[in-house]
């Protein structure tokens, strides 16, 4: 017995499917103690979109240590967080403009979205919040109630309330969601209380890759602008670009209320989280909410430096020439396999591929560790092989990937493919 298992809590998880004990990455590849490589199609549950320790944001880092620049102090004001919320402010916000202000949670994803949920119901004066089927917000108890899966919510061990799950984009078929969802919040006879805002993620990340589509989003904003009611969007996992644009709602033309962004906007897996809020919804008192690691000046660093990679607009240009290459490969992949139900998923350089089977899901991402390649699957069975490279992957190492994935399919669904490339 090695000291993970010994020691580290049966809570674990990423450890068991990948059994390997990793030391170095660069990149879009991790190496094993032992030497092996593996690319990365996991890109750190999308806290990695700029890959492992990209040269430019190490180099910012490394400076600013060396200089003993100040690495802890809660919500001071220093150096690092005033080029970052400068640089943000002239890369993300004017351009777009997008008249928000910046809330330093604490560094996670969840604190992004207790923090935007907190304020909702501060500013509105109500307790009730909507959230739709398959969305994941996070483990902490506001955000496991707006979250999907029953086995997470499961988990917490008391009631979950003050929350209602509405039928996400395509959940009821043909059946138009939106509609139902008005007349929900619109009906005094719904049973639904009036809520202080309604939380949506564009595509699930975790629930299983379902997209809204940009009509959707927009016909959403519209209905919360109607009745009264905050829309938050959870761009947690979505932002950074991991579908294309830096925040993943700009295509659909919407300025959410209230925006909850972390994993990727440190830029180099450090701990960070943003919830911007449109300014006069700034009705906090100071210190009513609060955190220990709020700010942390290190991600400062690599965030402010994440953001020069955006200035020239190459990279989103680049990530929509990688995601017609993926989109491409898997939908040849899944169009020799319609027998098993295989469909293609996602948007941007997320996608998947959805099984009737959820095993063979389970079983395409084992056969793609024996090969070289991570990836880990998605949706409430676990019914999606999700592929998630960071995206500043050049084309050869794409490819490459692709093709592991392909003998992957090839093993788990036993047809030879003729090559996909
Ligand atoms: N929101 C979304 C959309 C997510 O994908 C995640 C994490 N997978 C979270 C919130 C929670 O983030 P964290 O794990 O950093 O708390």
């Amino acid at each position: 017995m090695d000291v993970f298992t010994d020691l580290e809590s049966e809570v674990r998880s990423y450890c068991r499917s990948w059994p390997t004990v990793f030391d170095q990455a660069k990149g879009s590849r991790l190496h094993g103690e032992d030497g092996t490589a593996y690319l990365d199609f996991f890109a750190g549950a999308g806290a990695l979109n700029y890959g492992h320790n990209h040269p430019h944001l190490k180099a910012a880092l490394l400076e600013y240590i060396e200089r003993d620049g100040v690495v802890h102090s809660l919500d001071m004001s220093t150096v690092a967080k005033r080029r970052f919320l400068e640089r943000f402010d002239e890369v993300v916000l004017t351009p777009r403009g997008l008249d928000y202000k910046v809330q330093f949670p604490g560094p996670t994803g969840t604190n992004a979205v207790e923090a935007a949920l907190k304020l909702a119901r501060k500013v509105t004066g109500r307790e009730h919040v909507l959230s739709f089927t398959n969305a994941f917000h996070g483990m902490t108890l506001g955000s496991l109630a707006v979250t999907g899966n029953s086995m997470k919510r499961g988990g917490a061990g008391v009631p979950l309330g003050h929350t209602s799950a509405m039928p996400y984009c395509g959940y009821m078929g043909d059946a138009d969601s939106l509609d139902f969802l008005d007349r929900m919040i619109g009906d005094d006879g719904s049973g639904v209380d009036h809520p202080a805002a309604v939380i949506v993620e564009t595509t699930q990340g975790e629930g299983g890759l379902q997209t809204a589509s940009d009509l959707w989003l927009a016909g959403l904003a519209a209905i919360c602008a109607e009745h009264g009611v905050l829309l938050i969007v959870d761009d947690v996992q979505m932002g950074c670009g991991r579908t294309g644009p830096f925040l993943s709602f700009e295509r659909a033309g919407i300025t959410p209320d209230i925006v909850c962004m972390s994993k990727s906007i440190s830029g180099y897996g450090l701990p960070m989280a943003l919830t911007l809020l449109r300014r006069e919804l700034d009705v906090w008192d100071p210190g009513e909410h609060n955190g220990t690691f709020r700010g942390h000046n290190p991600a400062f660093v690599t965030g402010a430096a994440a953001l020069d990679l955006w200035e020239d607009g190459t990279l989103e240009l680049s990530i929509a020439a990688k995601a017609q290459t993926m989109s491409r490969r898997l939908s040849t992949i899944a169009g020799l396999h319609t027998d098993a139900g295989v469909q293609v998923r996602g948007r941007g350089l997320i996608q998947g591929l959805v099984f009737d089977d959820p095993d063979q899901a389970g079983a395409m991402c084992r056969a793609a560790y024996e090969r070289g390649l991570l990836m880990e699957t998605s949706g409430p069975s676990s019914e999606v092989a999700k592929l998630m490279p960071p995206i500043t992957i050049d084309e050869a190492e794409l490819d490459e990937g692709l093709d592991i994935v392909e003998q992957a399919a090839e093993a788990v669904l036993g047809t030879a493919l003729t090559g996909t490339r």
